[in-house]
């Protein structure tokens, strides 16, 4: 006799059983992330995997059925997580998402709409026109005339900004001019395109870690050839914002100088007005800040670039991805014109009035993923995100005056948007402070937030920065629901973490997990 099938149940009632299983999850945990390091992950999720150490497959002949695969996944899923919503939980540009957009996914989900053709996608074709329409008149563009797409992130908008330079660049020729600062994704574009070489040039930052502009100068000035000039609002550590209008002047000088009195070297020029010189804005962190009062100032100048990278996965409190690239030039996409698909677009279409944003996009399936963001932008407005936005950066600022206050805490950089960065030393005439040289410290800092990684209780983030390239640590404050008291109690867990490990030895790090 077969047994009869499990019935396959409805999404109503496992949305249900998710929501309980993530709440059962969360409790297991019992903070920001799982306890004992990665060994011990590993081993639980394998288990609710049903890997076996002798390597039996995840993959069974026959299935345990919905409820219990999804059930007992859910739960070890949230039981294993670094959860960004864990005021604890505070290293990476990674946010608690809010929970209409993750309600709002849930649909897109469900629907599975796809933006490659319009037949796939009535309803999100205009939902994401409008999304990248307002998203523009937010950094200063015509949304009338700017153009764009929700893309996976920071680094695949970051490729679009430089495969537009280079599309506007006369034979296609091209040197990338970035800080020392900037996101590894604009070196990994250049790589894609193969750009000149040397494709990058790396602009020394201040103190402050923004691009040094005068050096920008110099070094275009040295160049004969087109250039894209990528200005960072909101480095990755230290939440820097280069200087954007001053950025944007020295680009314009470059445009002029090829276009008057043009190099001997330098490629015939187009008359294209952005051929010899591009401003890409990586605002991936920093675009946020546009939503509020306080801090848009920062953002000055973004308005005169020729493309720009947000990310609403980091200030914008969505599920990722939410990536958002801008252009206020909507002709310049030709590399994704030049490649024709007949299935997924035609002129006769086109011509009938169905739109296709298929060369808006490297990517040919694609999610709606503009549809949690129009779900928030509608729900929370402006001036409920930049409230957002402001509680971040108070929580911010309320940490580096902990950090000043606190004399084994040294901090890196002022507070611009939401991150603190800064490094254990310990006291002055403390057990094994003389003894501190600078790798001490730095294996020092390493060991502390590996001890608190390790212990299921921070997670905190770590870089290295100054002339002398010293390990730093960092808080990424994203959680606008995390108290000052919450701060103030994971600085005091970092300091004392350092405290126990320096110890009584002559300075040693005890144990360096
Ligand atoms: C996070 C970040 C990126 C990369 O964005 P993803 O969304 O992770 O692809 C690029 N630039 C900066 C400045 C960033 O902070």
């Amino acid at each position: 006799m077969t047994e009869a099938p499990e019935p396959r149940p409805g999404l109503n009632e496992l949305v249900g059983l998710t929501l309980t299983a993530l709440a059962e999850g969360r409790r297991r945990r019992g903070g920001p992330l799982p306890a004992g390091g990665p060994s011990r992950v590993r081993a639980a999720i394998q288990a609710a995997l049903g890997v076996s150490p002798d390597r039996t497959s995840l993959l069974p002949s026959t299935g345990i059925g919905a409820t219990a695969a999804l059930t007992g996944l859910v739960e070890a899923l949230a039981a294993g997580s670094a959860d960004p919503a864990d005021p604890w939980c505070a290293a990476h540009l990674h946010c608690p998402p809010l929970p209409v957009a993750v309600a709002a996914d849930l649909a897109v989900s469900a629907l599975n709409p796809s933006l490659d053709s319009w037949d796939q996608a009535p309803a999100a074709t205009t939902i994401e026109t409008e999304v990248v329409a307002a998203l523009a008149a937010l950094a200063g563009f015509d949304p009338d005339r700017a153009a764009g797409t929700i893309t996976t992130g920071g680094t695949e908008s970051n490729l679009m900004g430089l495969l537009l330079a280079r599309d506007a660049a006369p034979n296609g020729r091209l040197r990338v001019f970035r800080s020392a600062a900037a996101h590894l994704s604009i070196d990994r574009a250049a790589a894609v395109l193969g750009l000149d070489a040397p494709p990058v040039t790396a602009i020394p930052t201040d103190d402050q870690d923004r691009m040094r502009v005068d050096l920008l100068r110099r070094a275009l000035a040295e160049h004969a050839g087109p250039a894209v000039v990528v200005a960072t609002a909101g480095t990755t550590d230290a939440g820097a914002v280069d200087p954007l209008r001053e950025i944007a002047a020295a680009v314009e000088e470059h445009r002029s100088r090829l276009r008057v009195r043009p190099h001997p070297s330098a490629p015939a020029e187009t008359g294209h007005p952005a051929s010899s010189g591009w401003l890409h804005v990586d605002a991936a962190y920093g675009g946020g800040a546009l939503f509020s009062d306080r801090l848009a100032g920062h953002l000055d100048g973004i308005a005169l670039a020729d493309s720009v990278a947000l990310d609403l996965h980091k200030l914008g409190w969505q599920p990722a991805p939410a990536g958002v690239f801008l252009t206020p030039r909507p002709d310049g996409w030709p590399s994704l014109r030049a490649a024709h698909a007949d299935y997924l677009r035609s002129e006769d279409d086109e011509a009938a009035g169905f739109p296709s944003l298929l060369d808006r996009s490297l990517r040919t399936t694609r999610r709606a993923d503009s549809f949690p963001i129009a779900v928030a932008l509608r729900a929370l407005g402006r001036d409920g995100l930049g409230a957002l936005v402001d509680a971040c950066h108070d929580l911010a600022r309320h940490a580096e005056r902990t950090v000043h206050a606190d004399p084994r805490l040294e901090p890196a950089f002022p507070v611009t948007l939401s991150t603190v960065v800064f490094r254990y030393r310990p006291r002055a005439g403390a057990t094994g402070s003389a003894a501190c040289t600078a790798d001490r410290l730095d294996q020092l800092n390493d060991a502390i937030r590996r001890t608190l990684l390790l212990g299921g209780r921070a997670v905190v983030g770590r870089t290295r920065t100054g002339p002398d390239r010293a390990v730093h640590l960092k808080l990424t404050l994203l959680n606008p629901d995390a108290t000052q008291a919450d701060v103030d109690t994971l600085l005091r867990l970092v300091a004392t973490t350092g405290d126990e490990l320096v110890g009584g030895d002559g300075g040693g790090v005890r144990s360096v997990p």
